[in-house]
């Protein structure tokens, strides 16, 4: 199962990777997790990316993509992955095709979630209380202001990407507004197997 989760800021896409993760069990490859440990740890690319991440901005795709390739080359990786988060433009879309084609595989689907801009935006929010309340540090860029730049960056680079899976057949559109485990099941029924 080599599937890839489209999707705006706070459509689900974390939640439902993780659950198809274990589902088909293949790893979860977020290239937001995969920026998050770099920014802690302090590396180069870490260093590189922190500002673009907390104004709510994309990182370069040659950093991404660096990272993508670097990931799906280790073992665990070979029998399939639940990719979130990557790609987000249509440079990376590219390379991905490249990276897989090289491995002479290619995508089973690619799943989209649909949700309203106004529940993105609540969503989030909701992110950073529960993590508050669970005494953990909300994430930097779970803030108003910020989200307005990630839906703007998702809205400019990445929703091209429904059109681009679409005219390959391989995009899987699924409500996104329902509860978590309605989609959950939405999206097992509608992939090729389960
Ligand atoms: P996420 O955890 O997927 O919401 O990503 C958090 C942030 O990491 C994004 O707002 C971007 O700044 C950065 N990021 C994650 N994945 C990518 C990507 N594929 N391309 C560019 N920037 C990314």
């Amino acid at each position: 199962m080599r599937l890839v989760m489209l999707g705006a800021p706070g459509s689900g896409k974390g939640t439902q990777g993780t659950m198809l993760s274990e589902h088909y069990g293949v790893p979860q490859l977020s290239t937001g997790d995969m920026l998050r440990a770099a920014v802690a740890s302090e590396t180069p690319m870490g260093l590189a990316a922190k500002d673009v991440m907390e104004r709510g901005g994309l990182v370069g795709d040659d950093i991404v993509i660096g990272c993508v390739r670097e990931r799906l080359s280790q073992s665990d990786a070979r029998n399939g992955f639940i990719l979130d988060g990557f790609p987000r433009t249509v440079a990376q879309a590219i390379a991905l095709d490249h990276l897989l084609a090289e491995g002479r595989v290619g995508l089973t689907g690619v799943v989209e979630l649909v949700v309203d801009e106004e529940l993105l935006a609540a969503r989030v929010a909701n992110r950073a209380r529960e993590a508050v309340l669970k005494g953990e540090a909300p994430r930097k860029d779970d803030n108003p202001e910020t989200m307005r730049q990630r839906l703007a960056s998702y809205r400019e680079s990445t929703s091209i990407l429904s059109n681009f899976y679409q005219n390959r057949g391989i995009l899987i559109s699924i409500d996104g507004m329902r509860d978590i485990g309605t989609v959950s099941a939405d999206i097992v029924g509608a992939l090729p197997w389960n």
